[in-house]
């Protein structure tokens, strides 16, 4: 079937012509990146551990989730194209790294097992001020890829005041663990295999409490999914 998407996509490019999300260049409208971009994406070249998907692992006694994906390295071109998903409503980047999440979780099983799709929750006034959620648009696109159910009220949060990046490990997950809570009445997930998508995957904080919340609630697996991720040996370290 012609997906109304494509549709869209096709009309809307008379008006607002198709942009690459990276480097801003005019791109054909059923495109997503420009090619010199995509060339450019810093994509994972060594295998990584099917636990923690780092290249070091981390402690896996300390892990919720039971195994997790990534599509690249978060450093240069990368940096620029989660950017502009967070700041913009282009949702090229988003599209485009959901058919590649898509081919990796179905190449590992994963998409075969997954009953419901899911990612962390944003702030609602966050996501007023910027009209989207970014890491529930790459879930819901993956979503409609695999053709699997999606539900993004099984977890809430609660304003986040602290900036992230200025905190280090150990408090990242305390405070990780104080502004994300389940909603279980809006679901129930016993005896389920949930994919949890985020936008980046760094310390693992976050998708660990919220796969904590999702096991808490019953889940039987939880599979992560993010774009990027931070390897040890790469120039932006946390
Ligand atoms: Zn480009
Ligand atoms: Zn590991």
């Amino acid at each position: 079937m012609v997906s109304r998407r494509l549709i869209y996509k096709f009309l809307l490019d008379f008006v607002y012509p198709n942009r690459c999300p990276i480097c801003g260049s005019f791109i054909k409208w059923d495109e997503l990146l420009c090619k010199v971009c995509e060339s450019k994406l810093p994509f994972h070249e060594k295998t990584l551990c099917e636990r923690c998907g780092k290249d070091k692992c981390l402690d896996h006694d300390s892990l919720h989730f039971d195994s997790i994906y990534t599509l690249m390295r978060y450093e240069d071109i990368c940096v620029k194209a989660i950017h502009q998903l967070k700041d913009d409503r282009q949702l090229n980047f988003a599209e485009y790294s959901a058919k590649l999440l898509g081919n990796v979780l179905r190449e590992n099983g994963i998409a075969q097992q997954a009953d419901i799709i899911t990612s962390v929750p944003m702030h609602r006034s966050k996501r007023r001020k910027r009209g989207y959620d970014q890491a529930q648009k790459l879930a819901h696109f993956t979503a409609a890829e695999l053709g699997i159910n999606e539900n993004y009220r099984l977890l809430g949060r609660t304003k986040d005041t602290a900036e992230q990046h200025t905190l280090t490990a150990s408090e990242r997950k305390t405070h990780a663990e104080e502004i994300y809570f389940s909603l279980p009445d809006h679901a129930d997930i016993k005896g389920k295999n949930i994919l949890l998508f985020d936008d980046v995957y760094t310390t693992g904080s976050t998708l660990n409490v919220c796969s904590g919340l999702l096991k808490n609630m019953g889940a039987k697996n939880v599979f992560c999914a993010a774009i990027a991720t931070t390897l040890l040996d790469e120039k932006h370290k946390e």
